[in-house]
């Protein structure tokens, strides 16, 4: 079991497949995109596979794969399936734009897939563009309309931002009533790929919860499971739940249980530090699965307490994360 000096137990990996997008979402990066990684950069699958099943070995129980949009890296579907038939996984997740997705459903319902957060941060077309820069929304509609359909548990994700879509959060939060769907809604970060304009949090979990709370007099705290890093709700008579993530705010680092494999291969201990540990040289020197073990082991042991301790630590200073959150996962 892999655990940290605060011990807190790491069973749970994100692995960013890819840092490309065919979205441009403007919280997440740039509208010209981001200078993409050469494709030798990038972990093969064979690394991510080898590297999967040595986690699995020290404990690693669940794994979101995120990116970057997964489905825009070929051959993703059947690294899906490699990585489903790797024994004592318990839970494979995957965050997804919803773009592609539609007609992948059916084959990820056959490979167990347990359970997909779509990003969906307006329920407008044009708000929709004006956030994402693509025309997209029917399709990651319909990407929503085929999870219900497959019975693949599905969790809305929506970034609120101050000026583009906090008229959504209600519509959003509506869905709930009717679709077996959880909506949560997550603080801005400042990982958009740029240097100057995170203009700084004016839409935190408090506020969004008054908005909640106004128009739903008898929303009810329900119990968060655990390591969750949303605060969860429940409006009665509705069919899902509404979650609301403090990303920025960073309250639930109490009981963080996970780590982040970047595209590039970089361990990060914590969303918020530099990268902890460079896994794709050691692959590619030749380490072997103990001394992967006792470099994961050794970082792991090192997580920092909190995101603000690693914000504090970053070599570059706390004031410069500007990184996209399509280099490190979400
Ligand atoms: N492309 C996929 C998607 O959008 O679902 C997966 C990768 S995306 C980086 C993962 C999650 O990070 C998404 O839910 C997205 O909304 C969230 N995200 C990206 N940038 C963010 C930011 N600056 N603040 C908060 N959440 C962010
Ligand atoms: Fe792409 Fe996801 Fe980033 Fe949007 S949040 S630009 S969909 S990686």
């Amino acid at each position: 079991m892999l655990t940290d000096s605060f011990c807190r137990k790491i069973n749970y990996v994100r692995l960013a497949v890819t840092d490309r997008c065919n979205l441009r979402c403007f919280y997440c990066m740039p509208e010209e995109g981001l200078q993409w990684l050469e494709r030798t950069e990038l972990l093969t699958y064979e690394e991510m596979l080898r590297l999967s099943s040595i986690l699995i070995g020290q404990g690693i129980e669940k794994m979101r794969i995120t990116g970057g949009e997964p489905f825009v890296r070929k051959g993703m579907m059947g690294f899906l399936a490699s990585l489903s038939e790797l024994s004592g996984l318990r839970q494979i997740s995957i965050t997804t734009n919803g773009v592609l997705t539609a007609p992948l459903v059916p084959e990820l319902k056959k490979l167990g897939i347990h359970s997909v957060n779509l990003s969906l941060d307006t329920l407008d077309r044009n708000r929709f563009f004006a956030i994402t820069h693509r025309d997209e929304f029917v399709n990651v509609t319909n990407t929503l309309g085929q999870l219900i359909k497959h019975g693949i548990s599905v969790k809305i994700n929506a970034v609120v931002m101050d000026g583009k879509n906090t008229q959504d959060i209600l519509p959003l939060a509506e869905l709930t009533k009717d679709m077996p769907v959880d909506v949560r809604f997550i603080e801005e970060m400042p990982f958009n790929g740029r240097t100057d304009d995170y203009k700084g949090l004016s839409w935190d979990h408090l506020r969004i919860l008054e908005t909640l709370q106004q128009k739903y007099p008898h929303i009810q705290k329900v119990p968060d499971p655990a390591n969750s890093t949303a605060y969860n709700y429940h409006v009665p008579g509705h069919k899902g739940n509404l979650g609301i993530i403090a990303a920025y705010t960073r309250s639930f680092c109490g009981t963080c249980n996970r780590i982040r494999i970047t595209p590039q291969g970089m361990l990060k201990t914590c969303l918020y530090g530099n990268g902890a540990l460079d896994v794709r040289a050691l692959l590619r020197n030749g380490a072997s699965d103990a001394a992967l073990v006792q470099a994961f082991t050794d970082a792991i042991q090192k997580k920092p307490k909190d995101g603000w301790e690693a914000e504090a630590n970053r070599n570059s200073g706390p004031s410069s994360i500007h990184e996209s959150m399509a280099m490190i996962g979400g």
